[in-house]
């Protein structure tokens, strides 16, 4: 018997980083995986290693700036599975710059995806969750839900929303076998932070390696990336019955750098 065996898990931004990891490791433990992405290839290609590893998992990608996407994607997985167990809010993006040269654009597009998108899910997945008496909901924040850094306006407003948005949902769902918990890891090497490398490189004209060291992980004391597995463990961990009683935190996976 697995741990999750029977559960049914959505995941967001699935096809990559830590939402891959996290679809792969709940999947390893017996979750049937909902992945969703904007693009449907990495889905497709997440999809068929949890098959071929024994799992099941079904692809139901999607532009979750638009709150329409996660209505038709709780329906399907309605249709389909006929319930909901976990949700695994982690589609997020990046964009840096001052305050004042912030395209809106960009700004309006970072907080309807890393904020207002886990609200929109959360909302669809609750009432089979309160139905049902159990529900895990685990938003991917970020140590940037707890600290800023300059030139992340869109991003760390967004984290920090999703930080008060866990605590509300925790609270409103406490008595119903629903936990909602927030990780928030520092810095992980992704695609997401491998733009990043690239920008923060040519912006100074610096090798990849300085950047990596004397930028990126200069506020994270352990000089090291958190791994995506480590992230796909600890979502594991949250979504299991040994952290039934976890409610409401947002966990720092960074290697120290909120200690500061
Ligand atoms: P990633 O770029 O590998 O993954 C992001 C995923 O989000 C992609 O699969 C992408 O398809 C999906 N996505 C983006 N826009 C979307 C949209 N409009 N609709 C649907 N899906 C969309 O990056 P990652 O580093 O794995 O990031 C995952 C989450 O972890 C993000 O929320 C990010 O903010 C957070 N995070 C990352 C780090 C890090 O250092 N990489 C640190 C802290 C938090």
């Amino acid at each position: 018997m697995k741990r999750l065996d029977g559960k049914i898990a959505w995941v967001t931004g699935a096809g990559s980083g830590i939402g891959e990891a996290a679809a792969l490791g709940l999947a390893r433990e017996g979750a049937k995986i909902v992945l969703t992405g904007r693009r449907e290839a990495p889905l497709e290609d997440v999809a068929r290693r949890i098959k071929s590893a024994g799992g099941a998992a079904s692809v139901k990608p999607g532009d979750l700036m638009q709150p329409a996407t996660a209505r038709r994607i709780a329906d399907g997985i309605k249709r389909d599975f006929g319930r909901l167990d976990i949700l695994v809010n982690n589609a997020g993006i990046q964009y840096v710059a001052p305050v004042q040269e912030f395209p809106v654009a960009k700004w309006d597009a970072i907080i309807a995806i890393n904020m207002s998108s886990a609200f929109h899910t959360t909302r669809l997945a609750l009432p089979g969750m309160v139905k049902s008496g159990w529900g895990r909901i685990i938003n991917i924040a970020s140590a940037h839900g707890l600290v800023a850094s300059p030139f992340k306006s869109a991003y760390v407003t967004a984290k920090h929303g999703i930080v008060g948005l866990t605590k509300t949902v925790a609270l409103e769902t406490a008595e119903q076998g629903i936990t909602c918990n927030a990780i928030c890891p520092g810095y992980v090497h992704t695609p997401l932070v491998d733009a990043q490398i690239d920008g923060q490189a040519k912006a100074h004209g610096i090798p990849r390696e300085q950047v990596i060291r004397d930028v990126l992980l200069a506020q994270q004391p352990n000089k090291k990336f958190t791994t995506v597995e480590e992230l796909g463990a600890l979502a594991v961990f949250l979504a299991s019955d040994a952290a039934a009683t976890i409610t409401g935190i947002a966990l720092p996976v960074d290697g120290g750098w909120t200690a500061h």
